[in-house]
């Protein structure tokens, strides 16, 4: 076996200790130029394979014992997918000399649970242990982080340093490192380790079926397309059906299914319900709400009409309440226009994040009350209601029950002594509180000190349903997210309890029965049946959804897990408590939390994103939906961090996906004038069809089980496929007319391929990024079977098929837009901003351009005194700050003028509208310098080679004077992308240098 890495680098370490352990003969082979850090080739049944870091120790330490094997797996995930992107990045930090705080925060948290329950699994030498040793090493042997890591992991130095000491593993690091102390040697090639090709998605694989392979059968040169992860070995048969599929006309002529409104289940189709949690009106939604239901939900939504099924998807304001009482009181407006306002806000993020709602509604309708009224009737008619005599808060003066939020009193617990304790929490001492039992309680609203009154309130009797309610989960729930499955088991494991469905509150639903007419339902009795009343609000037809013959509807409820009980327990109670045939919940999708940075996110502190700021980034929603989808926390909580935003953006969306799709697409527009060129495939191409269609299958079955970022991945691997076909094929040298006719054939036969496989990208991406897969669809002439899921690749696009130029699809994230983002959202209060009026915004705007234009002028007429130039710039900065007011913008941060952002064909800009902050007027020398990515040097010196050598090679052709077009072009496209390439490497972005060739050639 050889192995290929990169010198020193912690990935070649950890294939060469299990190499050692299994006792396997390796040769190492020094590589330098690898597209990752490591590469294992093995060579089974006259087949070679090439194996990533931790797939190559998967596959020398094989586990025999099946349970422990999914454990090391499971751990292998998480280093691959949670440790290193947070691990890396520090350790950059860390070599550039300023350790970064909130990474060193995000890894403690991330230590702490390993040391947790890693441990025992540590203490043995196994797959897992190998490779969290190699990766946690450069962490220890550097003095400062070492100190670090002794003081507050003294069990994780303990396993690395136990293994340290031994003395196999002692041979190994010496062999491997020759200098033990350094981890900056394999910085420069670190970013490589942030890319996820180390996802085990294709590890899960290797352990039980055969390893991975590549599809090449020799190592990459240099390439941008970093490597998402590797593709699984094609099989014969699925070689055959490739051949056949390609053929196969049914799946370009397919059309997507009608979307008529009302959108209604119909006899022998697929029927799918979907809603989402509804969002409380009184919040604007932040990023962690919008991935756990409505981003969740849309996704898989776009995923069914792709696949062609009959769907509804609901969703709406959750309205009532106390909240939004206490929301009014703060801003002085009525219940009713709190709703209004923040309903338009919710409204207005969804849709810039391209939430495709059938209906967005609200629960303050009338259909609201009449639906919710009904099945309280249903409920009493059974017997499941009961009244009961409840002790509350009275305010005299206000005539009204006080919710715990509205009083408040002193701290009742011991030693507290904080008098300004609320209802339900003392911010003193942080415990919890009831109301009750405050001292010296007073009215929030008033200051008058309530009096305690009994009122009777309505119980539903769930007991009475909970035999009934455990059959129905019997049958429903193997269906579910585990988490929801689990947290649905703890509450029923106690026995349910009775539960009160009514409050003294007027902001509500009424409650229809005499004695009662002054209370409300409570919200969570009343906000599921939202989704009932929405449904009937959109259409007058909706008991077809609600009432439907079993099995005739599937129905998805997507929600964070906060939400599950409400949802698998209370509101399918009250649905069997009625009595009658209501669709209830087939697949409860639930995510876990998304926390920002080193801590949750927090309105009240100004910490995180919230779905307006996003909007004000500049960078484009798809780019959010990308990365939110790819962060999904479906099987634990997930971290959002500005850095790995950008590593994303840059790696996988940009240098895999978006290099691939502009590639093919020019080579089609720039080599035959944009007509898809006729194909006549070879093995070699069937076999990369073959490996499409399996991603595919898997992209379909991630999507359909509802991992999306599993589906997310295969999309990437595609791409990344795609990427390396061509890299193998190098179709623009075949197709330089010094070539043969074969090779014309053959060069037009891969650009073919490329440009279907592009079609099908187009497809399967729409779930994630629609307004990308739209722009791609323009490319491509907008056929109909380009919004159709087909289940293997085939020939969407004939041959002779017109496209259109290609543009970029992805902007590059640069350094000084992360950074500043980064600290505006790091905890400095942002308030909302104030609405800003038009007018007066046009005004200032006039004035400050005018009295800029008197500067300039001033500045360039040389003969006025330096005091006189200070005064108009004065006024000029005064007007700038007024106009900054008027627009809602905080002055403080807004001293500057935006640098004027690219206004690309996207929504939202190019992703670079940079808020300079706080930048003196006149130090404008930093704008111009490029913007700083990761930089990779040894790429960086062997690009420049490359870059050098095809820059004289153009020369030659063009010195020639015989040369094509086609083929000087072919020649500088590929002199293109490798000062594109290079610029990369070099942490520059490129688009900035073209921005800067453009320039030099008007001069
Ligand atoms: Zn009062
Ligand atoms: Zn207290």
């Amino acid at each position: 076996m050889k192995l290929f890495s990169t010198s020193e680098h912690p990935d070649g370490l950890k294939v060469l200790l299990a190499a050692a352990i299994s006792g396997t003969q390796v040769q190492i082979v020094e590589h330098n130029g690898l597209p990752c850090s490591a590469i294992l080739e093995v060579t089974e049944r006259k087949t070679r394979y090439h194996l990533r870091a931790n797939s190559a120790v998967l596959y020398l330490l094989h586990c025999s014992s099946h349970n422990q094997a999914l454990d090391i797996e499971a751990w292998l995930e998480w280093e691959a997918t949670e440790l290193q992107p947070v691990l890396v990045p520090y350790l950059m930090s860390m070599a550039g000399g300023h350790k970064d705080k909130i990474l060193q925060n995000q890894l403690s948290s991330l230590l702490n649970t390993l040391s947790s329950s890693t441990l025992p699994i540590l203490k043995e030498v196994n797959a897992a242990s190998v490779v969290l040793f190699s990766s946690l090493l450069p962490l220890m042997t550097e003095d400062a982080s070492s100190t670090f890591l002794k003081e507050h992991y003294p069990d994780e130095w303990a396993f690395i340093t136990s293994f340290r000491e031994n003395s196999l593993f002692k041979e190994c690091i010496a062999s491997w490192c020759s200098t033990s102390g350094s981890i900056r040697r394999w910085l420069g090639q670190a970013s490589h380790l942030c890319s996820p090709l180390h996802s085990t998605l294709a590890l899960l694989k290797v352990s039980s079926t055969a390893p991975v392979t590549m599809a090449s059968p020799h190592i990459p040169s240099p390439d941008q397309s970093k490597p998402t992860r590797a593709a699984m070995p094609v099989k014969d048969t699925q070689f055959k059906e490739a051949r056949l599929s390609w053929e196969n006309p049914t799946a370009s002529a397919a059309k997507p299914r009608a979307r008529p409104v009302p959108v209604l289940p119909a006899e022998g189709e697929t029927n799918i319900l979907i809603t989402s949690a509804l969002p409380y009106v009184n919040n604007v939604p932040h990023l962690g709400n919008i991935i756990g239901c409505v981003l969740s939900a849309d996704c898989f939504s776009r995923f069914c009409r792709l696949r062609g099924d009959n769907v509804l998807y609901i969703c709406g304001t959750d309205e009532y309440g106390t909240a939004t009482e206490t929301k009014a009181i703060t801003e002085g407006l009525t219940p009713a226009q709190i709703c209004d306002k923040y309903h338009a806000i919710h409204s207005n993020i969804y849709k810039w994040f391209n939430i495709d709602f059938d209906y967005f509604g609200r629960t303050t309708t009338k259909q609201q009350t009449e639906i919710a009224q009904g099945i309280f009737r249903d409920l009493d008619e059974n017997e499941r209601i009961f009244q009961e005599p409840v002790e509350q808060l009275y305010c005299g003066k206000c005539e009204r029950f006080l919710a715990d939020r509205f009083v408040e009193g002193g701290c009742p617990h011991p030693g507290c002594g904080y008098q300004d304790a609320r209802g339900d929490q003392c911010d003193g001492c942080g415990k919890l509180v009831n109301a009750m039992e405050l001292m010296a309680p007073r009215c929030k609203l008033c200051s008058n000190s309530p009096s305690v009154k009994s009122s009777t309130h309505l119980f539903i009797d769930l007991p009475s349903i909970e035999q009934e309610l455990c059959s129905w989960l019997a049958t429903s729930s193997p269906n579910w997210s585990n988490n929801a499955r689990v947290i649905c088991e703890t509450w029923l494991r106690d026995g349910l309890k009775t539960r009160c469905i009514t409050r003294d509150l007027k902001w509500g639903t009424p409650v229809p029965k005499d004695g009662f007419t002054d209370k409300v339902f409570y919200v969570w009795f009343d906000a599921p049946i939202g989704y009932v009343s929405m449904t009937a609000c959109y259409t007058d037809q909706w008991e077809q959804w609600w009432h439907s013959s079993p099995g005739k509807v599937q129905y998805y409820e997507f929600m964070a897990k906060d939400n599950v009980p409400f949802h698998s327990v209370v509101f399918p109670a009250t649905q069997l408590g009625t009595g009658r045939t209501w669709t209830k919940v087939t697949h409860l999708v639930a995510t876990e939390y998304l926390n920002y940075e080193d801590g949750k996110f927090s309105k009240s502190r100004g910490v995180g994103i919230f779905g307006d700021h996003a909007m004000d980034t500049g960078i484009p929603s798809d780019v959010w939906r990308f990365y939110l989808l790819y962060l999904r926390p479906e099987t634990q909580d997930t971290v959002f961090s500005w850095v790995d935003l950008q590593a994303k953006t840059n790696t996988e969306l940009l240098n895999n996906l978006g290099n691939f799709v502009h590639r093919a697409l020019s080579f089609v527009y720039k080599f035959f004038n944009g007509a898809v060129p006729d194909d006549r495939p070879e093995e070699a191409d069937y076999q990369v069809m073959a490996a499409v269609t399996q991603e595919l299958g898997q992209y379909i079955s991630a999507l359909a089980s509802n991992r999306q970022r599993d589906g997310l991945r295969t999309v990437l691997a595609i791409t990344k496929l795609g990427n390396q076909y061509i890299q193998d094929n190098e179709p623009y040298k075949l197709i330089k007319p010094n070539r043969s006719a074969e090779d014309h054939e053959r060069g037009a036969t891969v650009i073919a391929v490329a440009a279907n496989m592009v079609a099908l990208v187009a497809v399967i991406l729409e779930p994630y990024m629609p307004d990308t897969a739209a722009k791609i669809r323009s490319f491509l002439g907008d056929l109909p079977c380009l919004r159709c899921l087909p289940t293997k690749f085939s020939r969407l696009l004939p041959p002779g098929h017109l496209i259109k130029e290609p543009t970029p699809l992805i902007t590059a994230l640069d350094n000084d837009t992360i950074h500043n983002l980064s600290r505006k959202f790091s905890g400095q209060p942002s308030p909302l901003k104030a609405p800003s009026d038009p007018g007066q915004v046009a005004q200032l705007q006039g004035l400050v351009d005018e009295q800029a234009s008197k500067v300039r002028k001033l500045k360039e007429g040389g003969s006025s005194g330096k005091d006189e130039i200070a005064a108009e710039v004065a006024v000029l900065l005064k007007l700038k700050g007024e106009l900054a007011t008027a627009q809602g913008v905080d002055p403080s941060t807004a001293g500057k003028d935006k640098k004027k952002g690219k206004k690309g064909g996207e929504k939202g800009g190019g992703g670079k509208v940079v808020e300079e902050e706080k930048a003196p007027e006149g130090t404008k020398n930093n704008t111009n310098s490029p913007p700083r990515l990761p930089v990779n040097e040894e790429d960086a010196n062997k690009l420049q080679v490359l870059v050098t050598q095809q820059g004289d090679k153009v020369r030659t052709i063009k010195a020639r004077g015989d040369a094509s077009k086609e083929e000087l072009n072919a020649e500088v496209a590929i002199l293109k992308d490798l000062k594109r390439q290079l610029a990369l490497a070099q942490g520059i972005d490129p688009d900035t240098l073209n921005a800067k060739d453009k320039k030099k050639k008007k001069k």
